[in-house]
Formats: structure tokens, C-alpha cells, sequence
């Protein structure tokens, strides 16, 4: 397919945010006739639609649902749910619906360049930066685009590039249907987002879509049999690996960790016998457990496209997470305090509280349909205290009770903004020297905050309103 595909097509884009707006300028540019419908008719709608409308693009707000006459294709947002009335219209017409993604994958031409593929749970965004900064360190001309960056239309369409970082969301996978990755990673598979697809089963199979055709590493890992699962049940390329990855050390066709460094038992000419030196866990920023197996999905993707141990050393050296991401703000009278707001489902929590030996916990806040019990249950020894804001706290609390009653909780029953100050203050009471207070939610933010960058900021303003204090 190219780029003449679109041309002369009538396109409806669902959603007029960012991947929306890039995809329906990018159409238009190649000649089609677009609409972009959104169910929002909001002053900041309007202002976006009177730009997109000067461009010639058309725009229907305060309906999202029917499908504009004529259309022969919609391409939607990520966020739309397959169960959105627009699509049940659009398969009653006969009409196709693909996402952002699959656009992106049907404009490249013969000579685009590859596509190094990144899904899971969590770790997503942290893995696939930590990839582009390997690439880069090789020299390669490269970007970090799918969920994050600049829009992976107009990455493709720039044509500046030798080889892309691709995060993908579940979402953005379900949309993607004749993607075809160079080589691919699924991190992880735990719950989430089930609302949007409907059961585990049908977010198991959106992420293994990733491995569809990939044609030189199905890279899995191996702590987690669900995502070796899927690459034994994708279609690959003839010739195409699967390249476990491990905490622990390698067999054959794995990459893994012996006595403090990263090794590669993948791609060695003799992987019965040798084992190449990659980088050192310190090399690793932070060198917690979870992103110590990002890296090394990082770079098992890197090495099958065939790049110098070395620039993974370098790569990893000269990558640094973005913020709220287990962030370390500051020490305290000894106390460690540490920020990783991004910790938005359980199982990103039970990461963060695997990273440190005494916590005092700060969690709490939307739990989206989440259990507590199992996270409690594995973290509980860690546990110095915990300390819980947020609307649905009580069922941490209900957690804690069950499985580790003797931790200390402190229940804060407030939920303006000035509450991360006394949560901050309460759990310093609760610390000893050498402890971490660890903001690790398990929930989403917006019950108190506008998002997760917002609620890691109170905490890191509470945490230096205190140190000055202090000093
Ligand atoms: P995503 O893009 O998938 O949301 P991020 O890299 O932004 O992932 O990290 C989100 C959160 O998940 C972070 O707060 C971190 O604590 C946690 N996390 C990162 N990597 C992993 C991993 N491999 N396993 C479990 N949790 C992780």
C-alpha cells in the first residue's frame, strides 16, 4: 500500500486530539477528503476545529457517534473503544476502521525504515526511549514515536530516519492490523484496561499482535510465561527468533544478568558456550529490577538489529526516565523520598516496592475495578507503614488489614491539594533513617490531581517545603 491509497478517499478521523489532528492534516495533505467528528463541543474543540476548517479539513463537534455520509474509511483515535457506536455504524456500512498506527504503516515506501516494536503493561515508554538512546549511540538516525513523541505520521511521512523506536499501546495494536515489525517486545501482561477490550483474553491477543510477522526477534520475557504464550501462537517470518530476556542467568537465545552484568547469549556466534558483555547494571538509571528488564528488552531489540554491544553501554548510560518515574527527589534526615506517580495500576507498584528494602508507602486514589490483595500480600515484609489519600483508599486499607496488620496505616480522609503536604509529613513520621518514602499510588490521580504529573508534583513540593524546614 502508499500513500495513493488515501488520495481521493473520504476519511471520517475520530477524535480531535493530538494523533487525530496529526492524522486528518496528513490525509488532507495527501489529497483526501476528511472529516474529523468528536463528541466534545468544548471552547478549546472549537478553537482546533476553526484552524483545521481554515486548512480545508471539515469538522463535526457534539457527535461522535454517526457516521458521516459517504465515508470510506474512518480512522480513529486510540481511545475510542471497539464498542463506540461510530464503528458499529461503520461495519453496518461496510467500512473499514484503522487507527494512527496503520496509517502511519501503510504510507511508508520501499526503502522506510524498520520498525523496532515495543508493548506491555508497564515499562513502555521507559523501554522504548531507552532503545532510541541505544540507536543513537550507534549513530543511527532515530526516533522514540507510537504512544509518546512526535505523532508516528509524520515521523513516516519526513522520511529522515534509518530505524523507529515504536511504543504501542494495546490500543493502538487493535487498530493496526497489517503492522508488520522488524523485530518486537511485549514487556509484560497483567490486567488493565479491561473495560476497553472486554476480557483479558482480548487484551492478551491486541498485544501479541505485535509479533505478527516480525521478521528477525520475537523478544519475551522470560519471568512472565503470558508474553512467551503469544509469541509461540504469532505468525512470524521464516527465520525469526524468539529472544527470551531474564533477571537471572541466560540459557542459549536469552539475554540476562551474571554476577552484575548485562550479557547477550542471543546474538554470539557461539551461544552454547559464549556470552557477550553488554553493560553493567549500573549502567542502568535506576537500577531497580523492572528497568534493569526494560534494558534488557531494550537492548535484545537493539542487538537483532544488529547493533555493537558497546552502544548499548553507551545508549543506557545517557538515558535518563522521564519524570514521576521513580524519581528520587530528595533525602531527608536520611530518608530517601521518591516519586513514581506513573505507578498508576498495581502492578507497576509491585515494580517500584520490589525496588527499595524499607518503605513507607504513599498510595491511594482511583482504583479502576483494581484488587489490592495480591500486591499487599508480596510487599508487605517491605512495609515500614503506609500512608492513603485518595476516594478509594479504603480498599487499600481493607488490603493492609487482611495481610499485614501490623504494618502502621494512616488514613487520610481529605482530598483537596493540601493533602499530600500532611501525607508527606505523615509518612516522615512514620520513616527511619535509611528508609525510602515511596510515592507508589496503585491508582490514578484524577480524583485529587489533573493527571499523574501533577499529583508527583505535589509530592515533591511537600517533600521540599520539608527540607527546608529542615535546614
Ligand atoms: P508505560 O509507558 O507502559 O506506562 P512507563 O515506562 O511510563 O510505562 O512506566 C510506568 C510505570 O510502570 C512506572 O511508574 C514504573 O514504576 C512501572 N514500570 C516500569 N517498567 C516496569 C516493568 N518492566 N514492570 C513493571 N512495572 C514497570
Amino acid at each position: 500500500m502508499s500513500a495513493q491509497d488515501f488520495t481521493g478517499q473520504r476519511i471520517t478521523v475520530a477524535g480531535l486530539g493530538v494523533s487525530g489532528i496529526s492524522a486528518a492534516r496528513a490525509l488532507a495533505g495527501l489529497g483526501a477528503t476528511v472529516t474529523v467528528v468528536d463528541g466534545g463541543d468544548g471552547e478549546k474543540q472549537r478553537a482546533t476545529a476553526a484552524e483545521l476548517e481554515a486548512d480545508g479539513i471539515a469538522v463535526r463537534l457534539g457527535d461522535g457517534e454517526t457516521l458521516p455520509e459517504g465515508t470510506e474509511l474512518v480512522v480513529t483515535s486510540p481511545g475510542w473503544k471497539p464498542s463506540s457506536p461510530l464503528f458499529a455504524a461503520a461495519a453496518e456500512a461496510g467500512v473499514d476502521v484503522i487507527g494512527d498506527v496503520e496509517v502511519a504503516w501503510r504510507l511508508r515506501g520501499p526503502d522506510a525504515a524498520p520498525w523496532l516494536a515495543i508493548t506491555g503493561t508497564n515499562g513502555k515508554t521507559t523501554t522504548t526511549q531507552m532503545l532510541a538512546s541505544i540507536l543513537a549511540a550507534e549513530g543511527l538516525r532515530t526516533a522514540a514515536v507510537g504512544n509518546i513523541g512526535t505523532p508516528i505520521i509524520d515521523v513516516v511521512l519526513s522520511g529522515e530516519y534509518d530505524v523507529l523506536a515504536v511504543e504501542l499501546s494495546s490500543y493502538q495494536l487493535h487498530w493496526a492490523p497489517s503492522l508488520r515489525a522488524h523485530s518486537a517486545a511485549v514487556l509484560n501482561l497483567a490486567p488493565d484496561h479491561l473495560d476497553w477490550h472486554g476480557s483479558m483474553e482480548a487484551y492478551a491477543a491486541d498485544k501479541g499482535r505485535i509479533y505478527e510477522g516480525n521478521t528477525v526477534a520475537c523478544v519475551y520475557n522470560v519471568a512472565d510465561k503470558a508474553t512467551e504464550d503469544l509469541v509461540r501462537e504469532a505468525d512470524v517470518e521464516e527465520g525469526c527468533r524468539a529472544i527470551g530476556f531474564t533477571l537471572g542467568t541466560p540459557g542459549p537465545g536469552q539475554v540476562g544478568v551474571v554476577e552484575g552484568i548485562l550479557v547477550d547469549r542471543a546474538f554470539v556466534e557461539n551461544r552454547q558456550k559464549q556470552a557477550q558483555e553488554l553493560a553493567e547494571v549500573s549502567d542502568v538509571n535506576p537500577p531497580a529490577p523492572h528497568n534493569i528488564a526494560n534494558a534488557l528488552a531494550a537492548a535484545a531489540l537493539a542487538r537483532a538489529f544488529g547493533v555493537q554491544p558497546a552502544s548499548v553501554r553507551d545508549g543506557l548510560r545517557n538515558f535518563h526516565p522521564d519524570a514521576h518515574r521513580i524519581q528520587h527527589v530528595a533525602d531527608v534526615d536520611g530518608v530517601s523520598y521518591v516519586d513514581d506517580s506513573k505507578a498508576t495500576n498495581t502492578h507497576a507498584t509491585e515494580a517500584s516496592l520490589a525496588a527499595y528494602e524499607h518503605i513507607v508507602w504513599i498510595a491511594g486514589g482511583l482504583a479502576k475495578g483494581a484488587t489490592f490483595d495480591e500486591l499487599v500480600q508480596k510487599s508487605a515484609a517491605r512495609l515500614r507503614g503506609a500512608v492513603l489519600i485518595g476516594r478509594d483508599r479504603a480498599l487499600i486499607a481493607e488490603a493492609l488489614a487482611r495481610h499485614a496488620p501490623d504494618v502502621p496505616v494512616v488514613d487520610l480522609d481529605r482530598t483537596d491539594t493540601g493533602a499530600m503536604s500532611e501525607a508527606v509529613r505523615e509518612a516522615t513520621r512514620l520513616a527511619r533513617p535509611g528508609d525510602t518514602v515511596l510515592l507508589a499510588p496503585a491508582c490514578a490521580s484524577m480524583d485529587m490531581y489533573l493527571n499523574y504529573n501533577k499529583r508527583g508534583d505535589a509530592f515533591a513540593d511537600a517533600v521540599r517545603e520539608l527540607a527546608a524546614q529542615d535546614q
